[in-house]
């Protein structure tokens, strides 16, 4: 190739999603395993009529909505194409390629990503021992380059989380000038109430005259719109200003805009699917557990194998039994609670296999 483009990308990793294996049972994206309600699928239906036309790039009604159900400004709502762009935004908001982010490792994959497109640097901090967010160690990882620390709450791969007192202490030690994200895409399967909702972190800190807390919230989980890529974060007033400017115009589709509205209106049916995909959690912990597996508590929906050297034969193992997991090879397996005749069939998978 002739063109010169960033020498610092060709060395870059692409994003490798969850892979989809005909014929076999996917646990692999942590998807919501029911299809969209037919309350949703009618209203993305009726507006696929008028995909002729560009949507609306404001996402006025979804931000209004928003807005309401969370009780902020609508000011402080940006939209985004799913939580991850918003992730990129946030990085390209806050960071110049002599700036740094901070994020717990092992994370959702994406942060060192889209970091290192804008450039900037980045600081991986070991979870701990138990598999969960080093707060203490993240605290002290900030340097006066640091400009934004992902805080994933619960945490992807490993399901943890992290519980009020020590979010709050954690903030606390963070400099002003330095932006808290906390990544709440998991959140609608928390059970625990001592796990914090960031939103009214956040609004005590805006209260208190600090705006460095910023929450990062998805349709594609508990909502079940994987497929259309629409998420949000809420943040200061001058924060959503900044996400707003880097947002590529038009990047929330019509059909995503219409579907997150259904969806809203259909709260109560999508949370009650939630908390069964919660009670299977429980029931697939327990049986791994009794089958000898080690297994942190998850607060999301999937569990994290911690199975270091002999991933990568687990994985060949699931897929053997038609079942798609998501592997890190030499750390461990990740997998999504599904539906139960899709869990009976991991677990059966997992019984068979030595751990
Ligand atoms: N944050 C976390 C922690 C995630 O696990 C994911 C999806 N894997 C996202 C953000 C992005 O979700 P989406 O772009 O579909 O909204």
């Amino acid at each position: 190739m002739t063109v010169r483009t960033r020498a610092d990308l060709s060395a870059l990793p692409s994003y490798v999603p969850g892979k989809t294996v005909p014929g076999a049972i996917k646990l692999a994206s942590n998807e919501v395993s029911a299809g969209p309600l037919p309350s949703v699928v009618r209203a993305i239906a009726d507006a696929a009529t008028a995909v002729n036309r560009y949507p609306d790039t404001a996402a006025t009604d979804l931000v209004a909505r928003l807005g309401e159900k969370l009780e902020v400004p609508t000011g402080q709502v940006a939209v985004g194409c799913g939580s991850v762009t918003l992730c990129q935004q946030l990085v390209q908001a806050t960071c110049t390629e002599a700036d740094e982010v901070v994020f717990a490792w092992r994370s959702f994959e994406a942060y060192p990503l889209v970091t290192a497109v804008v450039g900037a640097g980045q600081n991986r901090v070991p979870l701990t021992a138990g598999h969960g967010l080093d707060l203490d160690a993240m605290a002290a990882a900030i340097t006066p380059k640091t400009r934004l620390v992902f805080v994933c709450n619960p945490n992807n791969p490993t399901g943890t989380a992290l519980r009020r007192a020590e979010v709050e202490r954690f903030i606390e030690q963070v400099p002003a000038e330095t932006l808290v994200v906390i990544d709440e895409a998991y959140k609608e399967f928390v059970d625990d109430p001592d796990v914090p909702d960031g939103v009214e972190l956040a609004k005590a800190q805006w209260a208190a005259g600090r705006d460095n807390v910023a929450v990062l919230r998805t349709f594609s989980k508990a909502y079940g719109l994987a497929g259309l890529r629409v998420g949000y974060a809420v943040g200061s007033p001058e924060l959503a200003d900044t996400l707003r400017k880097v947002y590529v115009p038009f990047s929330v589709n019509a059909l995503a805009q219409v579907a997150a509205l259904a969806s809203l209106d259909a709260e109560d049916e999508l949370m009650a699917r939630c908390r069964a995909v919660v009670a299977e959690r429980a029931r697939v912990r327990g049986e791994l557990l009794a089958a000898g597996y080690e297994v942190p508590e998850s607060q999301a929906n999937f569990v994290w194998l911690p199975l270091g050297e002999r991933t990568a034969a687990f994985n060949e193992h699931c897929l053997e039994h038609k079942v798609v997991v998501r592997a890190f090879p030499g750390d461990g397996a990740r997998v999504t609670v599904g539906e139960p005749e899709e869990n009976d069939a991991f677990l059966a998978a997992a019984r068979s296999f030595t751990p």
